[in-house]
């Protein structure tokens, strides 16, 4: 996963080269997108022959276990609990790995890159509730992701916010996550804009943002991300910490008192999140 030398000075142009979910029409991209197709359904048979304790994975009660699993576990959040309920985690991963979708555990998505373990995720998205705004209005506002990977938090997201940008460096991901979100059934497929571009640039046009969350860790918090962050927002990613030890789960709020606007940044336990890198490939 080397960095193309150059290629950053072409961000601008690429950032907003986009897709919405629902679109995707381009004869170049159906071909592209057919071999996904075929990899789908061959998940969907496969999860409906897994069927553990007599279950097959499409089944709601596979996930509504999950969900209770991690609320004893220790998630409180109704809403994320409902939302980890609602998405078909299996849906996101490869057949192969499909008998495990339900399991807390991270599971790779090619590319080098993994799907984040379900009570992390829960972890993180029950954190951005705490933040003013999101507490106030109950949701999470106009949300931006860095580092879509399959889509499976964006999907999250986009029951749990208004709006839904969700950035990724990695073209075949960015694509992937097109087609496994585009699969949802139609009830569960939310508005989300999906663009292929480096997250630490954020995206300006859509900003400022309630909530940001950070799929992959970096030595630092890019200076986008604060820019973007709304007036009562809240950021959560995974950062560095100091001397070399691991990451931290990190927050960042943007609180406004009067005219004086500040950032107050807290710390949080220990977590393992692949690396922010920067540049598109
Ligand atoms: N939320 C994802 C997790 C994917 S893992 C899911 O539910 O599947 C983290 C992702 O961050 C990887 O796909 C990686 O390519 C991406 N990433 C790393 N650095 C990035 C950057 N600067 N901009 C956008 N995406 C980035």
């Amino acid at each position: 996963m080397s960095e193309t030398p150059g290629r950053p000075r072409r961000f601008p142009l690429l950032l907003d080269e986009l897709g919405g979910v629902a679109s995707g029409s381009a004869n170049k991209s159906r071909e592209m997108l057919m071999p996904q197709r075929h990899l789908q359904q061959a998940t969907i048979d496969a999860a409906k022959q897994a069927a553990p304790s007599g279950l097959g994975l499409d089944s709601a009660h596979v996930r509504e276990r999950m969900s209770q699993r991690l609320q004893r576990d220790g998630l409180r959040d109704e809403r994320v609990l409902k939302a980890l309920a609602q998405i078909p985690r299996h849906q996101f991963i490869d057949s192969a790995l499909a008998n495990q979708a339900y399991e807390d555990t991270s599971l790779p998505i090619g590319h080098g890159q993994t799907i984040s373990k379900p009570s992390v995720v829960g972890r993180m998205l029950s954190l951005l509730f705490e933040g003013a705004s999101a507490s106030r209005q109950g949701h999470l506002g106009k949300a931006m992701e860095i580092g879509t990977g399959c889509g499976y938090q964006a999907a999250l997201l986009g029951l749990l916010a208004r709006q839904v940008v969700s950035i990724e460096r990695l073209k075949p991901l960015h694509e992937k996550a097109r087609t496994n979100l585009a699969s949802l059934p139609r009830g569960k497929r939310p508005d989300i804009r999906l663009i292929y571009g480096d997250g630490r640039l954020g995206f300006a046009p859509g900003a400022p943002f309630d909530s940001i969350v950070a799929a992959a860790g970096g030595e630092d918090l890019p200076q986008q991300w604060l820019d973007q962050l709304a007036p009562g927002g809240r950021l959560v990613a995974p950062m560095s910490a100091p001397g070399g030890r691991g990451q931290l789960l990190v927050v960042v709020d943007h609180l406004v008192d009067g005219a004086v606007s500040r950032f107050v940044r807290s710390e949080f336990e220990p977590v393992l999140f692949v690396p922010l890198k920067s540049g598109v490939l």
